[in-house]
């Protein structure tokens, strides 16, 4: 008889599936059966339009069939070699990546953002080991910074709600300030790069630690899963500076940023710095497989190359670099490049701000409103001039609304103090002007039915 009733998703979902995060809500989870360009079509028709791109990854869009072409063929060329030896999609990627850094990189594989974070923490490690800076081993990163779920690379975190109960995690992990203009005006202020109070700190934290200790600091160009904290223009350039007068490696964490988010390939580029380690992951793919890479300058690679048993990189994952996932994020990369979206990123980006600033801003819930290309934060507040976050149930109303509207956007910032409070915007940068526009309307509909 079971054969002849209708499958209950719903259901089996609540019963089967450990979702990430939050607790199985039947009235706010909603299960995907398709999705094409920015739009997602839930079991019962409803129609979405996803203004995070998933989990700001979806950079090219849902559906693309010359992605699953390119993985269709690539399956039934090679479908798996491991990095151990070589395969072709690996080398042609690997130059692409280098190419679109604008710098000479050579280029490590993994599946997650988390495991190419663990990845420049270990090369870092050592590469001062072998250098003969052997008592470098910390890592410095900013509170409200997320780098992952992996024990490294959650030490790295600097969002105490993710933490708890789950330490103690790797050692060696220290944490400064985040460059938080609109909390700390005196942040904005231009000026040299490094008397910025936020570059000061790192200074002085790498000086009081003892500057020998120090192996690299990490950091997103800009802060995004904490809240789309922009830094001051002149901010990577002094932290890179203080790195190097404390002998100091500079990761940048490109994991979100990187691949047109910001309007450029990688997000520091739009702060003329060059880092020593890159990490990717997310858009490198669009997300059509798992894949996600750390780029390490060469000069710190030629440590590796050396020449003892324990010199080499001794680190390996089993399906890092599939030759599959390296083909599709040619692919991607290739339509990246084809419909121009780092610069869309730009132009629908900045038009997008501005709207929601022009319309916002003097909205009395409404602190700032900020962003770079195609990631934007809005910052809720209950009161403009302590600017106390609003309360949480609020802006999950806002959140609800957009929602009932067809459009889903994010909620990101830190739990902790209920600095829960900035909705954030990433839609995949393929988006037309016209999803940009109820994107928009959107937002400053829900925002306005507040009270
Ligand atoms: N770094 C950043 C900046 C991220 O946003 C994320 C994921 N949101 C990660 C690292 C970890 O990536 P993954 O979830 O693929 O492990």
């Amino acid at each position: 008889m079971s054969q002849y009733v209708e499958y209950n998703w719903k259901a089996n979902d609540e019963k089967h599936v450990w979702h990430s995060m939050k607790p199985y809500n039947p009235e706010a989870t909603f299960i995907v059966e398709r999705a094409e360009g920015a739009w997602l079509t839930d079991i019962d028709g409803n129609k979405y339009l996803d203004a995070m791109a998933g989990l700001w990854c979806t950079n090219i869009g849902y559906g693309r069939k010359e992605i699953a072409d390119t993985a269709y063929e690539q399956m039934l060329k090679n479908s798996y070699t491991p990095l151990t030896n070589g395969h072709t999609p690996a080398i042609l990627l690997s130059q692409k990546i280098s190419e679109l850094l604008g710098d000479e990189y050579v280029v490590f594989y993994s599946n997650s953002g988390s495991e190419a974070n663990e990845v420049a923490f270990k090369v870092a490690r050592q590469y001062h080991q072998q250098k003969g800076d052997t008592t470098r081993y910390k890592i410095i990163s900013r509170y409200r910074a997320y780098h992952g779920s992996s024990m490294g690379a959650l030490a790295a975190t600097g969002q105490a709600q993710r933490k708890y109960k789950y330490e103690p995690l790797a050692p060696g992990f220290l944490h400064v300030a985040p460059p938080d203009q609109y909390r700390n005006p005196e942040q904005a202020e231009n000026g040299d790069a490094t008397t910025l109070p936020s570059v000061k700190n790192i200074d002085q934290v790498m000086t009081w630690e003892m500057s020998e200790t120090i192996a690299a600091v990490i950091m997103e160009p800009i802060i995004t899963g904490g809240g789309v904290i922009v830094p001051n223009e002149d901010y990577l350039k002094g932290v890179k500076e203080v790195c190097e007068k404390h002998g100091a490696l500079l990761i940048v964490d490109e994991v979100i940023c990187g691949f047109g988010r910001t309007g450029t390939a990688f997000g520091f580029q739009n702060y003329g710095i060059k880092p020593d380690i890159v990490t990717m992951a997310k858009g490198l793919t669009s997300a059509y497989m798992p894949l996600s890479a750390t780029a390490i300058r060469r000069e710190i690679y030629e440590q590796f190359v050396a020449n003892g048993d324990y010199e080499f990189f001794r680190h390996i994952n089993t399906f890092g670099g599939s030759p599959v996932a390296c083909a599709v994020a040619l692919k991607n990369i290739e339509i990246m490049e084809r419909e121009n979206l780092f610069e869309q990123s730009v132009v629908l980006g900045e038009s997008l701000k501005r709207t929601l600033q022009e319309n916002l801003n003097n909205h009395p819930f409404v602190g700032d409103i900020r962003g770079k290309g195609l990631l934007i934060g809005i910052e809720l507040v209950e009161n403009k001039e302590t600017k106390a976050p609003l309360d949480v149930e609020r802006v999950n109303a806002v959140i609800g609304y957009c929602k009932k509207k067809g459009v889903i956007i994010g909620k990101n910032g830190v739990t902790v103090a209920n600095f829960n409070n900035i909705l954030t915007l990433s839609p995949p940068l393929s988006i037309s002007v016209e999803e940009k526009d109820l994107i928009a309307n959107t937002v400053i509909e829900a925002v306005n039915s507040i009270k």
